[in-house]
């Protein structure tokens, strides 16, 4: 018999995807890693589970308990599902920024959604610091605190990386991935670079985030934006701290839309846009290694999340990012 225990027994263990348009024009094997085919629709549940989990086992998550996450919807969206499956309540603190989608289905899962304006991190009112003191103020509440809470990484550390190793027999010669708390990226990046010093892992990053400019040149410095959501950070966050980054590769808003409508068009797969950065920059590391590597990165979510935005040609032309017929 192989039957999954509940939602959580369904996390993980996702299939790796040879992106075949992206592969053939390249001559290296782009893989991409279908964190979209999670239960909850997203990289996330992951971080959402062991961040449960291990407030359970540490004796601060009890019956009957809430959930508080500051989220850019995606750990909110695992975190209801778990709390739904587990008897929790759920209250997630989101930035009016992010896709009506997101929100939505927050909603209909039934936790609690505050949406907050969107201010910097070091404004006492951004939504990461508000979740924290909404958390500290209730009783039998738990913060999940995805950027600082290591549990995050640890998850990728136990499934996502080592998964990513079985799936390629050990034959990867790059790990690239954005980062929004980081999680996925280093978890990922500390299991490959034990398994093998070799494997070069790379930050891929959008505009208007701080750790391109981290990466080159050991400063935080902020240039332009994105319409991507969930990735991109001002901050080294706990997650991200003594991860290994061999380097780190910008990707723009044209080619990330451009990258999401051909994977649409010509490998049949409906992404959000952090997957236009990811596999954007995965295409531009092919370029730099030349043929016959395989690079491995991560499709984060699909684009059902952002059918309003990244699928509607009235918003895109808007924002002078339609993409070419
Ligand atoms: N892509 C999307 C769509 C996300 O929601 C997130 C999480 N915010 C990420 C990528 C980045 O994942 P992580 O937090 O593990 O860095």
């Amino acid at each position: 018999m192989d039957i999954k225990d509940g939602f959580v027994g369904t996390v993980g263990n996702t299939p790796l995807i040879r992106l075949k348009s992206f592969s053939e024009q390249t001559g290296c094997e782009i893989l991409g890693k279908a964190e979209f085919l999670n239960p909850g629709g997203s990289v996330k549940d992951r971080a959402a589970q062991y961040i449960i989990k291990d407030a359970e086992e540490k004796g601060l998550l009890k019956p009957g308990g809430t959930v508080v996450e500051g989220t850019a919807g995606n750990t909110g969206i695992g975190l209801a599902h778990i709390c739904n499956a587990k008897g929790y309540k759920c209250l997630i603190i989101i930035p009016d920024t992010q896709s009506q989608e997101k929100i939505d289905l927050l909603r209909t899962l039934g936790a609690e959604v505050r949406t907050v304006p969107a201010v910097p991190y070091k404004d006492p009112n951004n939504y990461v610091k508000l979740s924290g003191r909404v958390a500290q103020e209730m009783d039998n509440a738990i913060w999940a605190n995805q950027f600082d809470n290591l549990a995050n990484r640890r998850a990728h550390y136990e499934t996502t990386g080592p998964e990513i190793w079985q799936q390629t027999d050990g034959k990867i010669d790059a790990w690239v991935s954005a980062t929004g708390t980081g999680g996925t990226y280093a978890g990922v990046a500390m299991f490959l670079k034990e398994k093998n010093p070799n494997v070069q892992c790379i930050v891929a990053d959008p505009m208007g985030s701080g750790l391109y400019s981290y990466v080159k040149t050991r400063e935080i410095k902020i240039e332009g934006n994105s319409i991507t959501e969930g990735i991109g950070n001002s901050r080294i966050t706990a997650n991200m701290e003594g991860v290994p980054i061999d380097d780190a590769i910008r990707v723009d808003d044209s080619e990330a839309i451009r990258v999401i409508y051909q994977l649409m068009y010509k490998d049949g797969l409906f992404m959000g846009g952090s997957v236009g950065i990811n596999v954007g920059a995965a295409v531009a590391l092919a370029k730099q290694m030349g043929p016959g590597h395989t690079i491995v990165t991560v499709l984060c979510d699909g684009g059902a999340r952002y059918q309003s935005r990244l699928y509607n040609l009235e918003w895109l032309s808007a924002k002078g990012l339609l993409p070419n017929p």
